[in-house]
C-alpha cells in the first residue's frame, strides 16, 4: 500500500516576522483552533540570525519545540533577512508560494503599526503576498489561492480589537511555547538591559490576556482586528453580554 502523501494544507495560517512572534500574539488562538479540529500552521519570515541572543540554529530548535507545544500541523521559516524584512516582489513571491502550498482559509498577520519595522512590514508584505497568491497568471507550480479572511493580531498594537478569541483553556500551553525559546527568555546576562526577567514575562503574558479577556467577559483572550465590518444574521446569537 502506498502511504498517503503528507497533508500540506492548513485551515488557519499565522504569518509573522520572527520566530516567537506567533507565540507572543496568537499562540493561544492556534491552540483553540486546533481544539476545534482545524489544521493550523505557522510561517516565520526570518530565521532569527540578527537577534541579540541565540543563533539561528538555536532558534530553529526552539521554534520546533514551540510548534510541538502549539500543536501546529506545519511550521516553516523563510530566509528573509532578520532585521531587514522588506516589501519586495521577491519576498511577496516567497510567501505567495507558501500560501498556495498551504491554502489557508484564514491568515493571521501582525498588526500594521508597531515599534519594530519587521513587524509592520510583515503585515503589509503578508497582505500583498496573499493577493499575489490569487493571481491566475502567476505560475508557481500550485494553483492560485487567496485566503478568504485576513485578521490582524493586535496584542501589542494598543488598539481596540474587533474581536477576541477565548484562550482560557490554552494559556498555560501558550506560555510554555513562549518559554521554549530558552535562548531568548531564560534569565541570562546577554541583553539583560533589553529583555525582561523570566518571572515578569509570565506576569505580563497573563495580565495582557486577562485584560483582553475582561473586554469580552471571559478569563483570558487574544485580540484581533479585522478591516471588514462584522455581519450578523441572528441578533439573539451575538455573544458578549452588554449589561
Ligand atoms: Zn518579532
Amino acid at each position: 500500500m502506498i502511504p498517503a502523501a503528507p497533508q500540506t494544507t492548513v485551515d488557519v495560517l499565522a504569518i509573522a516576522a520572527h520566530r516567537d512572534d506567533v507565540e507572543q500574539t496568537c499562540g493561544g488562538t492556534l491552540l483553540r483552533m486546533k481544539s476545534l479540529g482545524l489544521r493550523t500552521g505557522i510561517l516565520d519570515l526570518t530565521q532569527g540570525e540578527a537577534g541579540t541572543r541565540g543563533s539561528a540554529e538555536e532558534r530553529a530548535a526552539e521554534a520546533a519545540e514551540a510548534a510541538r507545544l502549539l500543536q501546529v500541523d506545519i511550521r516553516q521559516a523563510l530566509d528573509i533577512p532578520d532585521g531587514n524584512v522588506a516589501n519586495t516582489y521577491e519576498n511577496r513571491l516567497k510567501i505567495a508560494v507558501k500560501v498556495r502550498e498551504m491554502r489557508p482559509r484564514v491568515v493571521i498577520l501582525p498588526y500594521w503599526t508597531g515599534r519594530h519595522p519587521d513587524h509592520y512590514t510583515a503585515s503589509i508584505l503578508g497582505y500583498e503576498a496573499c493577493f499575489l497568491a490569487g493571481l491566475s497568471k502567476l505560475d508557481t507550480g500550485n494553483p492560485p489561492h487567496r485566503p478568504f479572511k485576513i485578521v490582524y493580531a493586535g496584542l501589542y498594537a494598543d488598539v481596540r480589537p474587533s474581536f477576541v478569541v477565548d484562550i482560557t483553556d490554552h494559556i498555560e500551553q501558550r506560555f510554555a511555547s513562549l518559554m521554549a525559546y530558552r535562548s531568548q527568555y531564560a534569565n541570562q546576562s546577554a541583553g539583560s538591559a533589553l529583555f525582561v526577567p523570566e518571572e515578569e514575562i509570565r506576569e505580563r503574558t497573563f495580565a495582557m490576556a486577562r485584560h483582553y479577556g475582561l473586554l469580552a467577559g471571559v478569563r483570558y483572550a487574544e485580540p484581533f482586528v479585522q478591516k471588514e465590518i462584522g455581519l450578523v444574521d441572528d441578533l439573539t446569537l451575538i455573544p458578549v453580554q452588554s449589561i
